[in-house]
This record gives structure tokens, sequence and C-alpha cells, in this order.
């Protein structure tokens, strides 16, 4: 999400005479953070800080910081940071040009969404371009900042979302990412309340020859029309991204999240049931406040039973304003929590590796991102359909095109082929 946010900025600025630049030589650098977890706030303030330490040295330059600490910090940050000259927050992208134009240092915090406006959008020119289909999110899980940071749910109209793509497509990327933090609830706060399958549906019809994958998926508000449009669809990619972030019943009814083991369980071996060479992934948070041992190692039972492709890991970071960042009195050691991620890695590794033996000896389609040469050799790589990556040697093939490989070689975190 932050990365298409950077699209867009970079739409507007170069709108009104900015080009992009090095780190080094730009004259405006603009930060967009994320505040997910500590660690990414952290590495934003020390970003700022080496900025401020050039300023201050004599450097004419203007500091800028955006995104969800912006939202989330507000003016403090001059408070700490004084040679900073522009904050604004995640609601305030489409105000930019106004606020470029303002002298001194200037603070910009919405606590709302305004309607997005039609500016120019510079995507890095990829594969892969990213296309938000709505912003926000009502869930409130105890430990996430999202809500806070991004506010409630939005869904962009079909119509916008639809010229988008085709622009994209015009553009000569190949494939598109359809992103939300739980796209199954697209189109509930619109007009006629299209849903998240009616616009994959809607999507797909889009002629040329490109790829469709979406994230992220909300366990149980994935619908039997999402699986099956998945299923029938020609260019959307048979793939899901499905956090479960505890395997422990206990656990989840502190998260918030609004199911259990045994639901979790039942969608994603109704997905792995329904659709062929399908992958399921996840994200999983170790040492959630009040976690036991036990409660652990059931996380990492239900990895192994589920069968599950890969997942995000991460351990458990107290963030402002949410529930469980409040629960100080249960919150599990630094120590114990870097130990259970550690096991908690180590476990994903195997299952991707489990995972990848599956595809020996298929024969599958891969659409090549890069090429790099080793050993007098030209190799490529790029991914499979359900987004396991592949490398082969090629002399005849290129990036962007799509290549029958037949896979030959299982590795942890990726395949070996040879074209066929
Ligand atoms: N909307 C998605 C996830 C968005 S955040 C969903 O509902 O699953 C991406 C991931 O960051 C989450 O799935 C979670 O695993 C992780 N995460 C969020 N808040 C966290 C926190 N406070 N500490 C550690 N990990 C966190
Ligand atoms: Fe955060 Fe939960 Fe919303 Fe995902 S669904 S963004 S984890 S509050």
């Amino acid at each position: 999400m932050n990365k298409s946010d950077s699209e867009r900025i970079m739409g507007i600025m170069s709108h009104f005479g900015y080009e992009p630049s090095s780190e080094d030589e730009a004259d405006f650098l603009i930060i967009n953070t994320c505040s997910i977890r500590k660690l990414s706030e952290d590495k934003a303030y020390s970003k700022i800080g080496n900025w401020g330490k050039r300023k201050k040295d004599g450097e004419d330059i203007k500091i800028g910081i955006c995104g969800c600490v912006a939202q989330q910090e507000k003016e403090n940050i001059f408070k700490k940071y004084p040679y900073v000259d522009l904050i604004f927050g995640t609601h305030n992208i489409y105000e930019l040009p106004g606020l470029l134009n303002k002298e001194g240092r200037v603070c910009a915090i919405r606590d709302k969404a305004v309607s997005e406006k039609d500016f120019e959008i510079i995507r890095n020119k990829n594969i892969n371009a990213w296309l938000p289909i709505m912003e926000g999110c009502n869930n409130f899980c105890t430990y996430c900042v999202v809500p806070y940071t991004r506010g409630r749910e939005r869904s962009r109209t079909i119509e916008n979302i639809i010229k988008e793509a085709k622009q994209i497509i015009k553009e000569g990327f190949r494939e598109i990412t359809l992103l939300g933090q739980n796209v199954d609830s697209y189109g509930k706060d619109l007009e006629g309340k299209p849903t998240f399958a009616h616009l994959l549906r809607e999507l797909d019809k889009l002629e040329g020859n490109f790829r469709i994958r979406f994230t992220t998926s909300y366990p149980t508000d994935i619908t039997d029309d999402v699986i099956e449009t998945v299923k029938k669809g020609s260019k959307i990619c048979e793939c899901f991204h499905i956090p479960m972030q505890s395997g422990n019943d206990r656990i989840l009814k502190m998260m918030n999240r609004r199911y259990d083991v045994q639901k979790y369980t039942e969608i994603v071996k109704k997905i792995q049931n329904e659709i062929e060479n399908v992958t399921v992934t996840s994200d999983f948070i170790a040492g959630f406040p009040s976690e036991t041992e036990e409660e652990f190692q059931d996380t990492i039972k239900q990895i192994k039973l589920l069968g599950l492709d890969y997942s995000n890991t991460a351990a458990y970071s107290p963030r402002p304003n949410t529930p469980a960042g409040k629960m100080v009195d249960k919150f599990v050691a630094d120590d114990i929590k870097k130990r259970r991620l550690i096991e908690l890695n180590e476990t994903i590794k195997e299952a991707s590796f489990n995972s990848n033996k599956k595809y020996v000896g298929k024969t599958l389609e891969v659409l090549v991102e890069k090429e790099k040469f080793e050993d007098n050799k030209r190799l490529l790589e790029g991914r499979l359909r359900n987004n396991k990556v592949v490398h082969f040697e090629s002399t005849k093939h290129n990036v962007g095109d799509f290549v029958l490989v037949k896979l030959n070689k299982a590795s942890i975190w990726c395949l070996f082929g040879e074209e066929v």
C-alpha cells in the first residue's frame, strides 16, 4: 500500500515540475513511512535523522515525512526533528499540490479521507503494478494500528479501478496486484454493493496478456463465489494470502480475529481441494501478550497440519492506541519472543521446502521478471501463477515473457527448471 501511495505522490510531484532523483542528489526528500511495527517506525526516524545531519551541515534540502507514522505522531515529529519541513498524513496525499506551495514548516493531518483526484501515477517500470481497490480497515484486530492510521474501509468504484487497470495494461505491465486490507469486503460501502468476485470477473474480461493477483484475504470473509471465480478466471492467479496470525483459539479471541482454528482450517482445505496448484500463504505473530509456550506450539502444529506454502512472520510489537498495546502486564519477554520467532521461521522454511517439492516434475507457466548472468550462463527468474519463484536458463526468452517451464528441482525458497 505504501509503494502504491509513493507512486501517487511521485505522480503529483512530477505534475508540479519535480523529477525523481537519487537520495544524494535530491533537493526534496520525502519518506513514506509504515508503522505496523516499531522496527519500521525506527527505520524511518533513523532516515530523517541522517537527512537532518546533512541539512545541519549546510546542504540546502527540504525534508518531508508522510504515511502512517506521520498520521500517528502528527506535529509531535517537529519537536524531536525540528529540521523536518513537511508532515502529511495518509488522507492528505491529494492535497500535496497546495502543501508544496506553502511557506515555512507545514503539518497537514486529516482524520478522514477526501475523495481521490485524477492525478497521474508514476509507476515504477516493472512487471507488476499495484492497484489499490480499497483503503482502511474496519476489523480492529487488537494488535493492529491500521484502522487508526488508515481509517475506516473505503472502496474505490469499479469504474475507477477498471480505468486504472486499462492504463496499467497499456503501459505494458504484465501483472496487476489488487490491494486492500480485506479485499473480500470490497464494495460493501458502494452503491449497489458490487462484490469482490464481481470486480475480479470484470478485470478478468479486460483484453491483454496479463495476470491478476490480490491481497489480503480475511479468512472468514472469503466467499464461495471468490473461490469459484479464481478457479474459472483465466488471468486470476491461484494464490491466496490468508493471514492466520495464531494457531490457538484463545489467542485468536484475544486478537479479536473473527474465526477459530477449525473455521480457518475449513476455508483453507476448501481452497486447496477446489483449485489445482493453488498456494495458500499466511502471516503469524510470535509472542502476542499472554501467549504461553503451549499456545505458541499450537501455531507450529497448525502450520504443519494445514500445509501452508509460505508465511510472513513477526514478533509481536506493541503499537500506540491499540488494545493489545495496553496489556503491558501480559507482555511476553523479548528473549522469548525472539526464540519463538526463530522457531516459527524454521517451521515455515520446512513448510516452504515441502510445498516446493510437490511441483517437481510439473510443467507450468512462468512470467519472467528478471535476468542475470552467472558463469557465462543467462539465467531468468520469474514466478508461477501461484507465486512460486522459478529460475531457469534461457537464450530465447526475455523479461516480461510467459514461458512454459519443466520444474526439475526444489530448494527452500524457489524451484529450478528448464524451458519447454
Ligand atoms: N490486513 C491484513 C494484514 C495487514 S498488516 C490482515 O488482516 O491479515 C500485515 C501483518 O502485519 C499482519 O497480518 C500481522 O501479522 C502483522 N502485524 C500487524 N500488527 C502487528 C504487531 N503489532 N506486531 C507484530 N506484527 C503485526
Ligand atoms: Fe489490521 Fe486486522 Fe485490519 Fe488486517 S484485518 S489491517 S490485521 S485490523
